[in-house]
């Protein structure tokens, strides 16, 4: 059997650089390479209500922001089934199933969840719906068979869930499932993009992003208001590339060309790094640099969303049969879960044989 890639985002507000960094821009790579059987990209909009419950209309406004977004980006409705999570319910049963087969406290250890209840302060009063929700993402990747699932790093602990479940679920029930495997990106900086506030990583829900819908001006505003090295204070001192966002998204986003169109003087980055160690380089000249860096990369996208704005029936419309597709592959994995439950009571003759022998 070919290869599968299961991905997507949470609609709760517009995609971001950190996304494009730690997944999209993978995303599009490998849609593009030829080498994947079928791409399934999930706008998880209930899992999104999972901790905005009572916010549903900035799930629902979100939806059609991501898929701009996406396309944007270069997802092509041609090569990948872009589809919304709520419209395919199988996802809900499977969901159902699943949750037998996990403990409590198993998902108490999940750092990610951890993290994410701190910060939304959920220590006290815990949605159900949220703490489940590592398993909610371990029936969207195998309803639909999914070998790859391309996320950033902060994903890790899901995947890893995920696989426990199926190897339980093959176990107690017969080889069913799909095994998936991760797929981070290659490159360091990647892997949690942090945000322009210097904190561990960019979030929508932290406010500390570079949107890839920003225009040029706020790119431009908010590159050049990033925290550095609060230690770096006149241009002569020595500063800290360790843990500088401005170095890390450098690491990110710059390459050897962007080096030669912008800034000859440096052979590359290390070199960047180097001078800015021993003193003698300031923000502003390293910033500036970062800018144009980002606006080559942003630019095209920017216009392309640009295109896509003037006809929003168009991104319903792809979503829509995005959704149909979704819900048949769906709908197939789940036959194949109930038969391997038993619970597939009408289509399963020998079931009724065995109650009737029961019965003679
Ligand atoms: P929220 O704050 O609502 O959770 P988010 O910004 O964390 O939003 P998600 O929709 O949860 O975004 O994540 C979508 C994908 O983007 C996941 O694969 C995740 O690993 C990746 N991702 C999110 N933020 C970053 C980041 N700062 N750096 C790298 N990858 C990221
Ligand atoms: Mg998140």
């Amino acid at each position: 059997m070919g290869k599968i890639i299961l991905t997507g985002d949470r609609p709760t507000g517009r995609l971001h650089v950190g996304h494009y960094v730690g997944s999209l821009r993978e995303r599009v790579r490998l849609q593009n390479s030829g080498e994947f059987e079928k791409i399934f990209i999930m706008i998880a909009d209930a899992q999104a209500l999972t901790d905005n419950a009572e916010h549903p209309e900035k799930v629902r406004e979100n939806i059609v922001e991501v898929a701009l977004d996406y396309m944007s980006c270069g997802l092509d409705p041609e090569k990948s089934v872009i589809f919304i999570q709520s419209m395919v319910p199988e996802l809900t049963e499977l969901s159902f199933y699943f949750m037998n087969l996990v403990t409590v406290s198993r998902l108490q250890r999940n750092p990610t969840v951890k993290s994410e209840i701190q910060m939304r302060n959920f220590e006290a009063s815990i949605p159900v719906g949220f703490f489940t929700y590592p398993i909610s993402q371990t029936s969207d990747i195998t309803a639909f068979k999914a070998t790859t699932v391309p996320v950033g790093e902060d994903q890790a602990p899901m995947l890893e869930q995920a696989r426990e479940i199926v190897h339980k679920f093959n176990t107690v029930y017969g080889e069913t499932l799909v095994m998936p495997d991760i797929l981070l990106p290659q490159n360091k900086a990647c892997l949690r993009l942090p945000g322009i506030d210097g904190k561990a990583k960019m979030s929508k829900s932290l406010g500390n992003c570079i949107y890839l819908a920003d225009s040029q001006a706020e790119v431009k505003k908010k590159v050049m208001s990033m925290f550095t090295d609060p230690g770096h204070l006149r241009v002569e001192d020595p500063g800290k590339v360790e843990g500088n966002p401005v170095f890390i998204y450098l690491e990110a986003f710059s390459t050897p060309e962007h080096f030669a169109r912008y800034l000859p003087e440096y052979a590359g980055l290390e070199e960047l790094k180097a001078h800015y160690t021993r003193g003698g380089l300031g923000d502003v000249k390293v910033k500036k640099f970062l800018n144009k860096v980002l606006e080559e990369q942003l630019s095209p996208i920017r216009e392309r969303r640009k295109e896509l704005e003037k006809d929003i029936p168009y991104v319903y419309e792809v979503l829509k049969k995005g959704c149909d597709i979704a819900r048949d592959t769906a709908a197939q994995t789940l036959s194949e879960v109930r038969r391997a439950m038993k619970i597939n009571y009408f289509e399963d003759q020998s079931l009724i044989a065995e109650q009737v022998k029961k019965y003679q």
